[in-house]
């Protein structure tokens, strides 16, 4: 079959293309949008048939640096509330702005149309494959159930966490360390008591609901994002979401979709196979931890694959490729570092937990952190407020002080 395949491949009528993007979600349309409006011819495959769980949060500078249209926001959300293992609550307003959210249902095929029309040529498929002869790669695909295949210089591989193409080019990718998420999206009651609020994210630190993540209810307008995560075997997400609506008051709403779905929680060592591979998004594991954010930084991602791919294409150098990672990593690797160490330290139990909650009392916190989130940069211009937190975390983690 394989070498049929190659057989065919080396005929004329082969389908040509600069790149192949496999997966269409944030990283993948943004990824294509790029190269095609580079002037690049651009195939992008997308299997079709799921929408993405996600809990749909996104920061306003997402919103700006990637054009999102306001009617894509099914919800602004004004304040996060914190809650603890003791059920202690801790409001965190976001002063000025607001955090957009999105339905993928509706945000994903947005952004792929979007490449459409920037000139990517967009196909329901599935990958299957890269082989190589002699004139470079071949991508072998699924679409319409018939096998295809299209050659091109680079494969770009958007195609998520267990991604297919990350499996069979880069060393190491099925050792991704990841938590599993799982979430229910419940139709809100026009009549009836709950505890959602249109405007606030309630984000939930209780070791009953995730004994090393978080659990979260994430308004959508006319619908909630309830769920949790955790990488611990044999916990019972979809138990832990059924407390959690109960606590709610929703337990007998309507369930629109019940979905999980793995999120990475470090970057992997290498994004790219050193001759006509590179991943990116979810696929290279670029997901905050201890936040599990991930749709900016699958953009972000994108965008910086199809700047490294334009300098290979152009240049021919495959090490053009590995600059994706280095301007991640510089952009971003420190936050993602000190977001591990709080992961590893405050989600560990109870007590822990009991402590941050309370540490984000502190309007120090509150505003680095919405700063942090808000515009991705990390506030460099107050020093004393960072070395207060730094002592006050201190104080916390060695008990000098009780939540
Ligand atoms: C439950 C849950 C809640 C989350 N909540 C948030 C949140 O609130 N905010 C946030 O920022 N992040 C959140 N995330 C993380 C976020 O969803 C991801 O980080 C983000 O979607 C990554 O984008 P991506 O394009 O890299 O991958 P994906 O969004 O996973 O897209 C991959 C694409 O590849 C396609 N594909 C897969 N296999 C193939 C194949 N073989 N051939 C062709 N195509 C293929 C898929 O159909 C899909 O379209 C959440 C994740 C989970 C699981």
């Amino acid at each position: 079959m394989r070498g049929e395949a190659v057989a065919a491949a080396r005929s004329t009528d082969l389908e040509t293309f600069d790149v192949v993007v496999v997966g269409g979600g944030p990283a993948g349309a943004t990824a294509a949008t790029d190269l095609a409006r580079g002037g690049r011819r651009v195939l992008l495959l997308d299997k079709p048939g799921r929408i993405k769980p996600c809990g749909g949060a996104i920061p306003p500078r997402l919103i700006r640096d990637f054009a999102i249209p306001d009617h894509l926001l099914v919800a602004r959300i004004r304040s996060a509330r914190m809650i603890s293992p003791k059920d202690k609550r801790v409001d965190m307003p976001i002063g000025d702005g607001f955090v957009g959210m999105v339905d993928r249902a509706d945000f994903d095929p947005w952004l792929r149309a979007r490449a459409v029309e920037a000139g990517a040529v967009l196909r329901a498929a599935s990958f299957r494959h890269v082989e190589r002869d002699g004139e470079g790669p071949v991508v072998h695909y699924t679409a319409d159930g018939f096998p295809r295949a299209a050659r091109t210089r680079l494969v770009i591989g958007a195609d998520g966490a267990s991604s297919s193409v990350g499996r069979a080019e880069i060393p190491g990718h099925a050792a991704m360390r990841q938590v599993f998420a799982y979430h229910e999206i419940v139709r809100l009651p026009e009549t009836g008591r709950h505890t959602v609020e249109a405007t606030r994210c309630d984000v939930l630190y209780q070791g009953r609901l995730s004994p090393d993540f978080y659990a979260w209810v994430f308004p959508h307008g006319g619908t909630v994002s309830i769920g949790t995560g955790s990488a611990r075997k044999g916990f019972s997400l979809r138990g832990a979401v059924r407390t959690l609506r109960a606590a709610t008051g929703l337990e007998a709403a309507e369930t629109v979709r019940r979905e999980g779905a793995p999120l990475p929680l470090k970057p992997l060592r290498r994004w790219d196979n050193g001759r006509d591979v590179l991943l990116t998004g979810d696929a290279a594991g670029i997901v905050a931890p201890a936040s599990g954010e991930g749709i900016y930084y699958a953009m972000l991602g994108g965008r910086l694959a199809a700047e490294a791919a334009q300098s290979f294409l152009a240049t021919g150098r495959v090490q053009a490729l590995g600059e994706a990672r280095r301007r991640f990593m510089r952009l971003h690797g420190r936050i993602f570092l000190i977001l591990r160490i709080m992961q590893g330290v405050w989600y560990r139990n109870d007590t822990l937990r009991e402590h941050f909650v309370s540490i984000c009392r502190d309007r120090d916190v509150q505003q680095l952190t919405w700063d942090s989130y808000m515009n991705k940069e990390l506030v460099r211009a107050r020093p004393v407020a960072h070395a207060r937190i730094f002592f006050k975390d201190l104080a916390h983690l060695f008990r000098w002080v009780s939540p």
